[in-house]
Formats: C-alpha cells, sequence, structure tokens
C-alpha cells in the first residue's frame, strides 16, 4: 500500500495517517515524529499511536479478556513505532513480555530495517539506543552493524 489512504473519511484520522510511513503490507509503518528514542510507546493528540492505529483500522479496545486480565495492544513485530494495523494484535501484558523475550531471542529485520540500523550506527547512534528503538537487545544490533549471525536480513 502506497501513499494515502482514503478509505478513512474522518479529517482528524487523515491527520493520523499522514504521520505513519505507509508501506507494503508485512513492513513496519513506522510513526514519523519520534520525541524520543526508548522505551515508551509514542503518543498522540488521541493516546498512544498504536492504540489509535487499533482503533481506527480494527474498533475499541476491550479493557479486560474473559479471565479479568487487562488486555494491550501488542506489536507482533516488537517494533514499538510501528504503526502496521497487521502487526497488532490485542493481548495480554504477560503474552507481551513473553513476546518481547522471543524476539530478543531471534529477532527477525527486514532488509530496510537492516540498512536504517546501519544507517543510524553510521550516523554515530550507540548500540544501546538503536536498540531500544528496536526492542531488542544491543548484541543484536551490533550483529546486525557488523553483519555476523542471523537476523533476518540479507542486506
Ligand atoms: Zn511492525
Amino acid at each position: 500500500m502506497q501513499g494515502e489512504r482514503t478509505d478513512l473519511p474522518n479529517t482528524r484520522r487523515e491527520r493520523f495517517w499522514k504521520n505513519v510511513e505507509i508501506k507494503g503490507e508485512e513492513e513496519c509503518w513506522n510513526w514519523k515524529h519520534i520525541t524520543h528514542v526508548g522505551n515508551r510507546y509514542p503518543t498522540c493528540a488521541g493516546g498512544e499511536v498504536h492504540r489509535m492505529v487499533y482503533k481506527y483500522t480494527k474498533g475499541p479496545i476491550p479493557k479486560y479478556n474473559k479471565d479479568g486480565r487487562k488486555i494491550v495492544v501488542r506489536h507482533l513485530c516488537g517494533n514499538k513505532i510501528c504503526c502496521n494495523p497487521n502487526h497488532l494484535v490485542l493481548g495480554t501484558q504477560s503474552e507481551n513480555n513473553i513476546d518481547r523475550y522471543k524476539i530478543d531471542g531471534a529477532k527477525k529485520l527486514t532488509n530496510e530495517q537492516v540498512l536504517h540500523v546501519k544507517n543510524l550506527r553510521a550516523q554515530g547512534q550507540t548500540y544501546a539506543k538503536i536498540a531500544k528503538l528496536y526492542n531488542t537487545s544491543n548484541v543484536l544490533i551490533r550483529n546486525v552493524c557488523i553483519g555476523k549471525g542471523t537476523y533476518g536480513g540479507i542486506v
């Protein structure tokens, strides 16, 4: 999918999607206005960006599941700034923690992400900062930068 979305008549939504780097269905759609590099989710006027994506594309987010556990919107890709609705699912915090563990252990990066990581590194970013941006380990980022190990990318 390229360019502007045309299926969202609401101007607030249109403005929202202008802040998203919309790409192919499988790729991460990064939020363009990152004001920090860290462990928090980016926010916009409506709240946390990934939750807004979920509401805009899939509907309301229930507060609790049938077991009374709090429901969160999870990133399947582990990229906190990603706004691709295909990468977002509902789950619980504990599932989220399991995901994070899995991602850290064997994260797959797209070629584009690998290039992005290398660019950031070339610009002088530390491994730690890049790792936080991608919600992964310093080791993985280092491996990407020096072209070592299996991180999914082939660039
Ligand atoms: Zn993603």
